[in-house]
Order: structure tokens, then C-alpha cells, then sequence
């Protein structure tokens, strides 16, 4: 299967880490929408959160533990942040591996979050 976040955890495309686990995966946006962009991602291969189930769900609880955590050791954890998962078309997903942006370093816009 080709994807393109398959091949980022695999270290086939190179990437700016910035946690990893046994399951997750996290590193810098390559397009920035903001001064903290980060992407969580499960190591193993989810579409989309349409794909999410019970059999697989623990890894997004996990996830979610990890955005704490990056919060703080990224200093947006008091000043807040957006945890956003694009899923489909209408959403403009782009890359088809389940992921969570994690926005902040600035007041973001209200408008379609
Ligand atoms: P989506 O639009 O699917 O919600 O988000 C995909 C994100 O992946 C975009 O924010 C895009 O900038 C990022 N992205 C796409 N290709 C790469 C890449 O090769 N490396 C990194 N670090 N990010 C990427
Ligand atoms: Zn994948």
C-alpha cells in the first residue's frame, strides 16, 4: 500500500519527530498554519476516523494522552490549542491516514474549526 504517512513512520520520507511511542507517531507540519503545527498519527493504518472501531479505538484515547503532553512540553498548553481530524472531501482531507493537527502559538480563528 502506498501512504504516505505509512512511509514517514517507517523513516522511508524524512520527517521533524517530535514524539514516538510504540503506537504514535508525531512531527511538524511541512505547511505550517500556524507557529505550533504538529501532526499525531497512529503507527498502524487508519483511513480516517471512519475507520475508527472498537477493536481499534484505543490508539485515538492514547493519541489524545500524547496531545496533553505535547501541549505542555510545547508551551501552548496554557495559552490553548486547536486538536483538529479532517475526514473526507468535504472536510479536505488530503493525506488518508488517520491524523490530528495540533494548532496553537496564536489566537486562531473561530471560522470553520
Ligand atoms: P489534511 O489536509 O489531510 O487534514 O492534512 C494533511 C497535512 O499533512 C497537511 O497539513 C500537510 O501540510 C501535511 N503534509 C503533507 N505532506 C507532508 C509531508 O510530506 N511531511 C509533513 N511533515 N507533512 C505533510
Ligand atoms: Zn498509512
Amino acid at each position: 500500500m502506498d501512504c504516505l504517512f505509512c512511509s514517514i513512520v517507517k523513516g522511508d520520507i524524512p520527517s521533524t519527530k517530535v514524539y514516538e511511542d510504540e503506537t504514535v507517531y508525531a512531527f511538524k507540519d511541512i505547511n505550517p498554519m500556524a507557529p505550533v503545527h504538529v501532526l499525531i498519527i497512529p503507527k498502524v493504518h487508519i483511513s480516517s476516523i471512519n475507520d475508527v472501531t472498537a477493536e481499534n479505538s484505543a490508539v485515538i484515547a492514547h493519541i489524545y494522552e500524547v496531545a496533553a503532553k505535547l501541549a505542555k512540553e510545547l508551551g501552548i498548553d496554557e495559552s490553548g490549542f486547536r486538536v483538529v481530524s479532517n475526514c473526507g472531501a468535504d472536510a479536505g482531507q488530503t493525506v488518508f491516514h488517520l491524523h490530528f493537527h495540533i494548532l496553537g502559538g496564536t489566537k486562531l480563528k473561530v471560522e470553520m474549526c
